[in-house]
């Protein structure tokens, strides 16, 4: 029987890309698997598609983690349907690309509240109950942009810094009561996101990655796994970069 089996795991923006993966990775463990996207109707579409594809336990919730009061009906919303959240994951985020002169202040605050702020409600939203059961496991998706910087993403390369500031310091809240907090920062991986780069793009970033590959959500999927099993229980604050060696 797998760890997970029975675990409440909430995988924000699991409609698409790396959080499909991961949706689709616990609910074949036997895990009760809750995701959100903005549109109520494409979350339950893609809640039925997981479950079906899977034969595990799979609910989509419509929610604009950008919103506090969203969050906060998600968060009961996923209590009435599961039971508490035990394992968060923290995957939604969005890209508003342009250079800094260019930027309009929708583009900032759109990006660090969607991709930062979001973070902040859910995590707030959860910790009580992980207090009270003194077990839990919230996994933060970031990326190298964060660590390393872009130019033209000013506001995800903040958002994405931000979250390892906040989950280092979430980590020294929540340790003692055997909460753990941790970030996979991503690199390059397929998903609808850098689906808008050109093929000449995508070729210029492969030649850049040392394994000569792009990621897939699988990849960042076993990574969010990692952190959430028994095998991690003893790591927390740690960021944790899959890219194929690109931001070595
Ligand atoms: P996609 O664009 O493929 O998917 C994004 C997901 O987030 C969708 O399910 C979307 O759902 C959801 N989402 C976006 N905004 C919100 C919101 N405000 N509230 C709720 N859900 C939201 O992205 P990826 O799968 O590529 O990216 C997932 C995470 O990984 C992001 O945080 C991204 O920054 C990070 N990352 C991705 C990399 C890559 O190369 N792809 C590299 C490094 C990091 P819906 O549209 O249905 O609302």
């Amino acid at each position: 029987m797998s760890e997970f089996e029975g675990k409440v795991v909430l995988i924000t923006g699991g409609t698409r890309g790396i959080g499909r993966a991961c949706a689709a990775l616990f609910a074949s463990e036997g895990a009760k698997v809750a995701i959100c996207g903005r549109t109520p109707a494409t979350a339950e579409a893609a809640a039925e598609e997981l479950a079906s594809e899977t034969g595990g336990t799979v609910k989509g919730f419509g929610c604009d983690i950008a919103d506090s009061d969203a969050v906060s009906g998600l968060i009961t919303a996923v209590g009435e349907a599961y039971g508490p959240v035990g394992i968060l994951v923290n995957n939604a985020g969005i890209t508003r690309d342009g250079l800094l002169m260019r930027m309009k202040d929708g583009d900032w605050d759109a990006v660090i509240q969607a991709n930062l702020t979001g973070i902040f409600y859910c995590c707030r939203a959860v910790a009580r109950d992980m207090m009270k059961e003194r077990w839990g496991r919230i996994i933060n998706v970031s990326s190298i942009i964060g660590l390393r910087g872009q130019a033209g993403q000013t506001n995800y390369a903040a958002a994405k810094a931000g979250i390892v500031g906040f989950s280092k310091s979430l980590a020294q809240e929540l340790a003692s009561r055997n909460i753990t907090v941790n970030v996979v920062a991503p690199g390059y991986i397929d998903t609808d996101m850098t689906g808008a780069l050109s093929e000449a793009q995508r070729e210029a970033i492969v030649e850049r990655i040392p394994m000569k590959r792009t990621g897939s959500g699988d990849d960042i999927a076993a990574s969010v796994r990692y952190f959430a099993s028994h095998g991690a229980a003893y790591v927390t604050g740690a960021v944790l970069q899959v890219d194929g060696g690109l931001a070595m």
